[in-house]
């Protein structure tokens, strides 16, 4: 997160916080509050999600989205739509009307559609400071292609290093617990830079990108999709809390475990369901935000 995009960051969650909030405080489900802290930033084009999302090798938005509800297990998940602007809210007609879990590509838009989810037009999630970063990334990929050996694959993995400032990770996600003892998660991303088309990232898979169960915790990952998956980090990090490790702990060592076991990046938000909360990330930053009934706070690096 560069310094000129701290304070949109802060602004962005902030306002999915209160958007949240807002939910729980009239005694509403921890669905509906993970998933309308989702559409705000969904909604923001500062992150990667929704309208301002990265785009993919040409130059199009595919997003991908999941929601989960903790209390029965069901959950909703769209893959690589790209008429969507709240792809989040499919997920969730999908999770509440569907007896189906995961719709991708053109069956899942026309299932939102079929379901009252507005459709919209690839162009229409696209802007100008998208489409400036993706041409600055693939003019810097055909250089060091040219210097190297032609192979784009190992040209994409060279390019794609922490210390890169043109990579980030801006992945939105919420959890929730309810007054009911409920919990929810949600999370929703444009993915990452110059994807191939049709790549699915870590965010919309159950127990990756999200997990939640009310017998263990909520969570929500961002980063690099490909390591995160293949440890299933979202569960990983339930099961450890599931037996006995609280939150806070558990987050920090989830990251700690991503970057040990496959040199991997990213970020985690953790709940169980006695309200406690874990936040962790082992890259520079990560805006977070949370608010219990006693205590409200947000950053962008968590200690
Ligand atoms: N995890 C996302 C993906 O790989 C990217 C991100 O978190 O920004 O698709």
């Amino acid at each position: 997160m560069p310094d000129d995009m701290v304070d949109a960051h802060l602004r962005g969650v902030n306002h999915a916080l209160a958007a949240g909030w807002r939910v729980l405080e009239r005694g509403g489900l921890a669905l509906d509050a993970v998933e309308e802290a989702v559409v705000i930033m969904e909604d923001d084009e500062t992150f990667d999600a929704g309208r301002g999302s990265f785009l993919n090798r040409d130059g199009r938005v595919q997003l991908d989205a999941l929601i989960m509800d903790g209390s029965t297990l069901r959950a909703g998940g769209v893959g690589c739509v790209e008429r969507l602007r709240n792809p989040i809210r499919a997920a969730r007609k999908i999770l509440s009307e569907s007896p189906h879990v995961y719709f991708v590509g053109e069956g899942a838009e026309k299932f939102a559609a079929e379901h009252g989810v507005p459709l919209c037009k690839n162009e229409d999630l696209v802007i100008p400071r998208e489409v400036e970063r993706l041409r600055k990334y693939q003019a810097e990929l055909a250089q060091r292609d040219t210097k190297q050996d032609g192979n784009d694959l190992f040209a994409s993995d060279s390019v794609a290093n922490d210390s890169d400032e043109t990579i980030s990770h801006d992945t939105v996600g919420a959890v929730a617990l309810d007054r009911n003892g409920n919990m929810a998660a949600a999370t929703s991303t444009g993915g990452t830079l110059n994807k191939a088309p049709g790549r699915l990232g870590d965010s919309s898979l159950i127990g990756c990108g999200c997990y939640a169960d009310d017998e263990s915790a909520a969570a929500s990952t961002t980063g690099w999709g490909e390591p995160i998956m293949k440890l299933v980090l979202a569960k990983w990090t339930a099961d450890r809390i599931a037996a006995g490790n609280l939150p806070e702990w558990s987050a920090q060592e989830a990251m700690n475990y991503l970057k040990q076991r496959v040199n991997g990046h990213g970020g985690i938000i953790v709940l169980n369901t006695a309200g406690h909360i874990g936040i962790a990330h082992n890259t520079p930053r990560m805006a977070w935000a949370y608010k219990t009934v006693k205590k409200q706070e947000a950053g962008i690096v968590r200690e």
